[in-house]
């Protein structure tokens, strides 16, 4: 069921988005050539605990996880394309990171993503969040009443072929509201003008995930969490909370 927020709600849910957009923005001030991935799950805790906000993703466990989930932050580093858990892992010189995080505060949930380079930066990996961000961009750009949810898969999915970057085929965005994972889904690749209607309150998820080597294939890790590129390549994943509104889309997952 697909559920279309009030006003009201859309103000709430950007009470929960600020505190997910301060808590990876902490988490980007903090991430470092050695600091561990257990550590930045730490600094994203506080931030969720000095709002008084509980994570979703903490013993969050869908249908395809083996565990429960066991930390506040996914940490997915370099050929990791997402869900990576976080370990005593210690960042290295020219790694990219990605970190996804959720809060929910009043009821209300959001979720974001970042990517980000550590120490010296790979030009190939500056290019590839910077072709993330545009794929994200450009659909929240496409996120308008009158619209169709295809419009939003398609903007994304042209930014991403024309890099030549492949995405996971059966992993996108999605619905957001009471809980964090709701309907409609929000594919990274459709048909302009198919799909579920936007209209005013819808909230979705949006969050292209580019896989430099080009192919659209994962394998899934031994944990039975995180998302690998085949070939060793890496990946990039930026989200944003996004409400659709007669005004336009609005991000409500900035800090
Ligand atoms: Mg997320
Ligand atoms: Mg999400």
């Amino acid at each position: 069921m697909v559920e279309i927020k009030t006003d009201a709600a859309l103000e709430a849910m950007r009470e929960a988005g600020r505190v997910v957009g301060r808590a990876l923005a902490a988490v980007r001030e903090a991430a470092d050539v050695g600091v561990s991935l257990w550590e930045l799950d730490g600094v994203a805790r506080d931030v969720l605990a000095d709002h008084g906000a509980k994570s979703p993703f903490l013993g969050y466990r869908p249908s395809f996880a083996p565990t429960p989930f066991p930390a506040v932050i996914c940490a997915s580093v370099n050929d990791a394309v997402v869900h990576g858990i976080p370990t005593e892992y210690r960042l290295r010189d020219g790694d990219l990171l990605s970190v996804d995080c959720g809060a929910e505060l009043d009821g209300w949930t959001g979720d974001a993503a970042i990517s980000l380079t550590v120490g010296t930066p790979r030009p190939a990996d500056v290019k590839l969040i910077e072709a993330t961000q545009r794929a994200l961009d450009a659909g929240i750009a496409a996120a308008n009443v009158g619209g169709r949810m295809g419009d939003i898969s398609h903007a994304i999915d042209t930014v991403a072929r024309s890099v030549d970057c492949g995405m996971p085929p059966d992993f996108g965005g999605h619905g957001i509201g009471r809980s964090m994972h709701e309907d409609p889904p929000v594919p990274n690749r459709g048909r302009p003008g198919r799909g579920f209607p936007l209209r005013h309150g819808l909230v979705l998820a949006i969050e292209p995930m580019l896989m430099a080597g080009g192919r659209d294939r994962y394998r899934t890790g031994t944990d039975g969490w995180t998302l690998f590129t085949t070939d060793g390549s890496r990946a990039a994943h930026i989200e944003h909370t996004v409400a659709i509104t007669k005004d336009g889309p609005r991000v409500l997952t900035l800090p």
